[in-house]
């Protein structure tokens, strides 16, 4: 029987994109931050992360991203170690690097998406086209020629969303993609997730209550530990209770 490619070439979707069993995580300098957090993301489905500050929001990303190693537990990221799926990962931080002023246009944003290391440092001949079909997708091509830098919040999301697509992920995360951002450009962000979850797996770290509107398959309220929530049973009341229900010994 033929081998299956190793971790890292392999692309296995036949089970969960993302699972973690019993996960727990903490900083050198820090208390438990995450405590036997167990969860599963399928392929093309749109999932929330809410959860109070400081509750491990942003940590749970990292782990996905294979930024940072669990102290215990498993985590499979399309059957793979997460640092070996990183080929197949798109990521949106909450922060982008750029300076201000600094000299680079939207078309070569997106395609820094598209740095492979195999290339060393350079990007993949096909990146161009790919680059090109995104930022169609986008509705950024008219945007290619503009400073990054004098973008409006709304376009320069698009953006880095495309930056994150040109690899032609399986899984996108994304760390607060409607902050600073107004609720009516907020929306369209929203509505452009939702789509790109029917072809993919969007997991999105928010405390924008009005993200819980969105069509959703999954909500998980982290605050040290994680709570699955219905998407259905998600009311403002209901969040409310979660919030004022901290878990003990929580710190933030
Ligand atoms: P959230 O995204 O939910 O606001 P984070 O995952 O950013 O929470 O942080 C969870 C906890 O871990 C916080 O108490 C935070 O201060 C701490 N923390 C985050 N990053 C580090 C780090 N690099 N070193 C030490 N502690 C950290």
């Amino acid at each position: 029987m033929a081998r299956p490619p190793p971790c890292g070439y392999r692309h296995d979707l036949s089970g969960p994109v993302v699972s973690f069993a019993g996960v727990s995580f903490r900083y050198p300098s820090s208390g438990p931050v995450l405590r036997d957090v167990s969860l599963a993301i399928p392929p093309q489905s749109h999932t929330c992360i809410i959860g109070p500050n400081g509750g491990g929001k942003t940590t749970l990303l990292r782990l996905m991203l294979g930024q940072l190693t669990p102290e215990a537990g498993e985590i499979r990221v399309m059957g793979c170690p997460p640092h070996r799926a990183c080929k197949h990962v798109g990521y949106v931080p909450q922060h982008t690097v750029l300076r201000r002023g600094f000299p680079i246009t939207v078309g070569e944003v997106v395609l820094t998406g598209c740095i492979d290391r195999h290339w060393l440092g350079w990007h993949r001949p096909s990146c161009g086209a790919d680059a090109e079909a995104v930022m169609a997708e986008l509705q950024i091509t008219d945007l290619r020629r503009r400073p990054f830098d004098q973008l409006s919040g709304g376009q320069r999301q698009r953006v880095l969303i495309a930056r994150a697509l040109v690899g032609n992920p399986s899984l996108l995360l994304l760390d607060e993609p409607t902050a600073n951002i107004d609720p009516a450009v907020g929306r369209l962000v929203r509505d452009l997730l939702a789509n790109l979850s029917r072809r993919l797996a969007v997991v999105t770290v928010s405390h924008d209550l009005d993200y819980l509107s969105t069509r959703l398959d999954r909500v998980f309220f982290v605050d040290h530990r994680l709570r699955e929530v219905a998407p259905e049973a998600v009311t403002s009341e209901a969040v409310w209770q979660l919030f004022r229900h901290r878990e003990p010994g929580a710190v933030s």
